[in-house]
């Protein structure tokens, strides 16, 4: 019960925080005022300036956060050296191939499933660091596994070097590389219509999916495996 007390005296003075100074929560369509910022401090001591409301700020280890900032805490943070090595801000290999991987996550396990031998397994990873922080990726596994081991290997990849470009490969080959449209677009000021933006992405989608495929088919016939229909 005085949980809810809190929480309701807590709104109240956010609406109040709304109407005032505070910057308004960054979730569009949110009228709370954001009066939680960011704690969010990259390898350089620079802090995210981002501001949420309760509802919307997000909590790892305690620690409150913006939705990026707690994906790459989630995937980094209790590692030994984390405090020297955390991205830098606006860094977003980790949350770009987080957001593909999430989006293409359905079609890449019907896609190990298919292509693999019969009794494997299918499992996919959370986004996670490779390398060292210098020159470090950020990707996202998944794998088909038999009784014999790792069967086949998909994978997405986004180096922090090279923040705009996703790589997908199957067995750790790439077999493509490819910049999301959406950051194209950005990139070049281009103002894209709801429609536009929605064909676009399915095309990006669909391409990545059908380049891991079409190298699938490629394996299957080398390796004399019966292809899938
Ligand atoms: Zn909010
Ligand atoms: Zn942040």
């Amino acid at each position: 019960m005085r949980w809810h007390k809190r929480a309701d005296k807590l709104r109240v003075d956010e609406k109040e925080a709304a109407t005032g100074s505070v910057p308004l929560c960054l979730v569009a369509g949110c009228d709370l005022g954001g009066t939680i910022q960011c704690s969010y401090v990259d390898r350089r001591q620079r802090q995210c300036s981002t501001h949420w409301c309760s509802t919307h700020v997000q909590i790892v280890d305690g620690r409150s956060c913006c939705r990026r900032h707690a994906g790459v805490l989630r995937a980094i943070g209790n590692e030994p050296d984390a405090a020297q090595s955390l991205p830098d801000l606006e860094n977003r290999a980790p949350s770009l191939v987080n957001w593909v991987g999430s989006h293409v996550d359905a079609n890449l396990r019907s896609l190990l499933s298919r292509y693999s031998i019969a009794d494997a397994r299918v499992v996919g990873s959370w986004t996670r660091p490779v390398g060292s922080p210098s020159r470090r990726t950020w990707a996202r596994h998944w794998k088909a596994l038999s009784n014999a081991g790792i069967d086949l290997t998909i994978s997405l990849e986004v180096s922090e070097a090279e923040d705009t470009i996703v790589s997908a490969c199957v067995d750790e080959e790439k077999v493509i590389t490819v910049e999301p449209p959406w950051i194209t677009a950005r990139q070049h000021g281009l103002e894209l219509t709801k429609e536009q933006d929605a064909t676009a992405r399915s095309y990006f989608y669909t391409d990545l999916v059908e380049a891991l495929e079409a190298k699938l088919k490629a394996r299957a016939s080398n390796t004399g495996l019966p292809i899938p229909a």
